[in-house]
């Protein structure tokens, strides 16, 4: 008998976020700002107080608040780990084994939920009475508007238009939630009406992310939340990676090999970050594989520099592998993918050579190959992003079965796709298929 999923009780979810601030290889680069320092006090003074303090920490170990803990207990955390053993034999693999971790297991369908959580939970403490966000693909939006609503916070959500026209469901599920969600560009912000005047009538990540600053500067009593990319959202998602570890301790197994996808690096850092710092402090060997589309691979193709966030430039600079923050990129499925820069914390690793980078074309059909591989065998539906992990992790498995190397490989399943079947449908059924 072989059992393959790995549990841990409610009372076994960790109790602090794991920092990799002060284990890095070097300081990380601070923000910059060309101009007056104008943006970094505006930084400062749009962000949840609690998460701007925890984007300059220096603690190892940061302590989860009892009430969030509990939060993350209400939405289903520890997630499973699971050993894909039926994918292995559809592949026919002897010696390497497959392992997925299950964030597609959360309210809204993906791991965003982790940082959402605890954004919100911070800025009720605070006073806060409104929170306001952009999002893409749609699940950060969700996200947010779900954990709002949990902590008594109202959400305001700008969403790419050209996303958010298709996506009904989604805007449903928002709006279930209590969300007041604009397609973006919109005409309630200067930022939104300039971009209706350039003509930009799709929209994109860095103007909706412009529009919900303006927005939240304006706006009494609210802050703005981010999804990804920022130290902070990173040092939430650790959860993930945490669990993970106690999971493999049970079962007395280690990963070689962790692969996961990435737009802006919360779910790749994640669960890495955590094995990351074995690797940086006690001499484990682990190859860290990020999964991209060729539409924004910004670790392959990226320049190591100071780039803003955003369009409009009202963030300050990050020093970050970035394509340009101007960069048009060709839409994909997988939404979630599409930013042009990659966390801080996640190109200082890269930098140093301690994370490796593949992409996958923009048709996406090797993508959703494998996602259907995945769904026929394991019988779960993994989101667009979280396929390119499946893509990635199935490749490296028959290389290394190839060589006849013992390897054990880990994926992040960041979020599930019954929102998405659409997409499955144009890629997979489209054209007469
Ligand atoms: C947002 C999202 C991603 C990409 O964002 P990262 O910050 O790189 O993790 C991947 N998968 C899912 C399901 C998402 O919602």
């Amino acid at each position: 008998m072989e059992i393959d999923r790995v549990d841990l009780e409610p009372d076994e979810l960790p109790k602090h976020w794991y920092n990799i601030l002060p284990d890095l290889p070097e300081p990380l680069p601070k923000p910059k700002d060309p101009g007056d320092g104008s943006r970094l006090k505006f930084l400062e003074e749009v962000l949840i107080p609690q998460c701007y303090k925890q984007e300059y920490l220096e603690d190892r170990y940061i302590q989860i608040p009892d009430e969030l803990w509990e939060m993350y207990i209400h939405a289903g955390r520890p997630r499973p780990l699971y050993r894909a053993l039926r994918l292995e034999r559809r592949l026919k693999l002897k010696r390497v084994k497959l392992f997925y971790k299950r964030e597609d297991l959360s309210p809204t369908g993906s791991h965003k939920v982790n940082t959402a959580l605890a954004q919100a939970y911070y800025a009720s403490k605070a006073g806060i009475e409104t929170l306001v966000t952009e999002t893409g693909a749609g699940q950060w939006g969700t996200a947010l508007s779900y954990a709002a609503r949990l902590n008594g916070l109202d959400a305001v959500v700008f969403w790419v238009r050209s996303v958010y026209n298709w996506k009904k469901d989604r805007r449903t599920f928002m709006k279930l939630y209590g969300a007041k969600v604009y397609a973006s560009p919109s005409r309630v912000t200067e930022a939104g009406r300039q971009g209706l005047k350039r003509g930009e009538k799709e929209g994109s990540l860095g103007l909706a992310i412009s529009e919900g600053l303006e927005y939240a500067s304006k706006k009494p009593n609210s802050a703005y939340a981010l999804g990804s990319v920022l130290n902070h959202v990173l040092l939430h998602q650790t959860i993930i990676g945490l669990e993970t570890k106690k999971q493999f301790e049970k079962i007395d197994m280690y990963p070689d090999v962790i692969v996961a996808c990435l737009g802006g690096g919360s779910n790749f850092g994640g669960i890495s970050l955590p094995f990351m710092h074995d690797v940086l402090k006690k001499g484990k060997r682990i190859r860290f594989v990020a999964s991209q589309s060729m539409a924004a691979p910004n670790l392959i193709k990226g320049e190591y520099r100071y780039d803003y966030g955003d369009t409009a430039e009202y963030t300050p600079m990050l020093k970050m592998y970035t394509l340009g923050h101007k960069v048009r990129m060709p839409p994909i499925k997988a939404d979630g993918l599409r930013y042009h820069a990659a966390a801080p914390i996640i190109s200082l690793l890269r930098h140093h050579n301690l994370i490796d980078a593949v992409a996958y074309p923009i048709d996406e059909m090797a993508v959703f190959e494998a996602a259907r591989l995945f769904v026929e065998t394991e019988g779960w539906l993994p989101a667009p992003e979280s396929s390119y992990a499946i893509r990635a992790a199935i490749d490296l498995a028959l290389e290394y079965e190839k060589k006849g190397q013992e390897k054990i490989i880990l994926m992040n399943i960041s979020g599930h796709g019954f929102l998405d079947l659409y997409a499955y449908r144009k890629i997979l059924y489209g054209r007469g298929r």
